[in-house]
């Protein structure tokens, strides 16, 4: 694939009187693993959800694997978003009393496949992200390590290209949160795009690439 996945061009977001993001410019090339790094407070989230197009800018655009987010009615946008981004949060958000396959399999409910379907697709997934042994388990009886990687089974379920994690380790001890990241970049190096948000800066040095904010503002990045 060509293009950039995101681009951002001069994009604000306002709340209230709170500019969360100011005149934002960024590039997000398929294949790329980057963190968005910065304080609590700095604009992160905000930048996942403009990006994830769950919320719209109040200036500026935002195109999404060549699309103008703009230019799309809701309804189209939630078709691009369905196919083309898979989000993973902090709180791993799984049903409570529901199994990890039918967590899994439930992300494809409103695809028209089959449900002999949907669970093969969500065995794929769980297998993607090495949890063949804990399909039948409940979320309270899986470690925290092993619910974020339930979520990231379902993030990932239709093969979207682009992956937004917001806080991915942050719930979790150093093991499981290394053990998550390790998953991400398995990922990655499978050819989805990771955008991996942290305040932690030693996760985002880690990582190939590095946007940081502070104060709702990008902060140049420092090419080698
Ligand atoms: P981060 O994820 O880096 O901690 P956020 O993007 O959540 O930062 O928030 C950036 C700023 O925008 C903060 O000052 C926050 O209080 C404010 N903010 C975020 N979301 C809202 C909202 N829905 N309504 C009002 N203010 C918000
Ligand atoms: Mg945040």
């Amino acid at each position: 694939m060509t293009g950039p996945v995101v681009e951002l061009t001069g994009v604000s977001k306002r709340y209230g009187d709170v500019l969360a993001l100011s005149d934002a410019d960024l590039r997000i090339d398929h294949g790329e693993l980057l963190a968005v790094v910065g304080p609590s407070g700095s604009g992160k989230s905000t930048l996942l959800h403009i990006m994830g197009t769950l919320d719209r800018p109040t200036s500026g655009t935002l195109h999404i694997d060549g699309y103008d987010v703009g230019a799309l009615t809701d309804r189209q946008l939630s078709v691009l978003r369905a196919r083309t981004i898979g989000f993973v949060f902090q709180q791993f958000h799984l049903a409570r009393g529901v199994p990890a396959i039918d967590i899994v399999a439930d992300g494809l409910l409103y695809s028209g496949r089959s449900r002999g379907h949907r669970r093969r697709a969500a065995e794929q997934a769980l297998h993607r992200v090495g949890l063949d042994h804990r399909m039948g388990h409940l979320p309270h009886q899986l470690s925290g390590g092993e619910q974020q990687r339930v979520a990231i089974a379902r993030a990932v379920l239709g093969d979207p290209p682009l992956l937004l994690a917001d806080e991915p380790t942050g719930a979790l001890d150093s093991r499981s949160g290394g053990a998550v990241l390790e998953l991400l970049r398995e990922l990655n190096d499978g050819g989805t795009t990771v955008v991996v948000i942290t305040h932690d800066r030693d996760i985002a040095a880690a990582l190939p690439r590095e946007v940081r904010l502070k104060d709702g503002r990008i902060v140049p990045e420092v090419r080698q």
